[in-house]
């Protein structure tokens, strides 16, 4: 049995009602393993023939409505909630929620909110149906409980790795996150300044973020001050629907040749170490797809590689204290 509620009977009804004949299935990598079960199932109940795509995705910024487009009638997009961007084949999105109990874990983060009384959630995709349940059993332990409210792309209390104003402007001393990772937390803590405790229910642990937080602001200052040298720029941009800011792009090329540097812009699907190796010739990047790419990744690029806001701090037009995660907003998307 799937630890994530899969709804393969919702979509093998929708299927059916629509008389479909050929039908996407997209998942991010860590449920691909159920690709092959769902595709047999949905052949075996539906006159439909199924095409899982192949490609890597991280995200519902990375809908593989454009290369399916004409080969399929619609897609079921797991583990995902839309964003707000106009897709050419009718999406299915299937939260994917986590049976998960998070109790245990939660058990251990209540030691940690020893001190605090008034506590914002936020939480991942996966685990949205349990805030309900999560504030219930906060506020039998004396807590008060903040959730924020939901933006174009996110809902109630929901953070996605580009978009955090679900926890922005909030009333809170302290800040919990349940879900797996690190980066959410990281982005919360950087955006609120204030502690934040990660439950991770898949490990049943919970813990403080600000020593990782820390470690990761050591890196991005190092990378920061690397990048203040250099003077021919790569800038890029992801074909990714969800991750394309091309206006964003061209307005960086204008600021850096306003500084008398160089800077290309670069489009490209996904992002690695192996792309960028033919530009000899460029000294460091800038990333305007996900903004995790910079963070996560950074030790597998030789060459500075930094997110806008990044970029404002070598440029001297943003202090160093006002570091902040970039995000990808509802505004940003489309513009070209
Ligand atoms: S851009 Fe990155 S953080 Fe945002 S939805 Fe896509 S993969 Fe997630």
């Amino acid at each position: 049995m799937s630890m994530y509620n899969m709804e393969v009977e919702k979509v093998i009804n929708h299927i059916n009602k629509k008389g479909y004949k050929n039908v996407g299935l997209q998942f991010p990598e860590g449920l691909k393993m159920q690709a092959v079960s769902i595709a047999r199932k949905i052949e075996d109940e539906t006159d439909a023939t199924v095409i899982i795509s192949g490609d890597p995705c991280f995200g519902a910024c990375d809908v593989c409505d454009k290369k399916m487009e004409g080969i399929v009638d619609m897609i079921v997009h797991y583990a995902h909630t839309p964003l707000p961007l106009k897709y050419k084949v009718p999406v299915m999105f299937i939260e994917a929620y986590s049976s998960i109990n998070v109790k245990r874990s939660l058990d251990k983060a209540l030691e940690l909110l020893e001190d605090y009384s008034k506590i914002a959630l936020a939480t991942t995709t996966q685990h949205l149906h349990l805030l309900g349940e999560i504030k219930d059993y906060l506020e039998d332990n004396g807590k008060e409980i903040v959730i924020g409210s939901s933006s174009k792309g996110t809902t109630k209390g929901q953070v996605l790795g580009c978009n955090f104003s679900s926890i922005k402007n909030l009333d809170a001393e302290i800040y919990l996150f349940i879900g797996s990772g690190k980066f959410h937390p990281l982005g919360i803590h950087l955006f609120t300044k204030a502690p934040v405790i990660a439950v991770d229910p898949y490990n049943g642990e919970a813990n403080e973020i600000s020593d990782y937080a820390d470690r990761i602001l050591r890196i991005r200052f190092a990378r920061i001050i690397k990048a203040k040298s250099v003077k021919k720029w790569g800038i890029l941009v992801s074909s990714k629907e969800g991750q394309y800011r091309m206006s964003l792009a061209k307005e960086i090329k204008k600021s850096l040749q306003d500084e008398n540097m160089e800077a290309y812009i670069i489009l490209v699907d996904k992002i690695s170490p192996e792309i960028l190796l033919p530009y000899m010739d460029l000294e460091g990047f800038i990333v305007t797809a996900c903004p995790r790419i910079a963070i996560d990744d950074s030790a597998m690029y030789k060459k500075p590689l930094i997110t806008p806001k990044e970029l404002e701090i070598v440029l001297n037009k943003r202090k160093w204290e006002e570091y902040e995660l970039d995000e990808i907003l509802f505004h940003e998307r489309y513009k070209k």
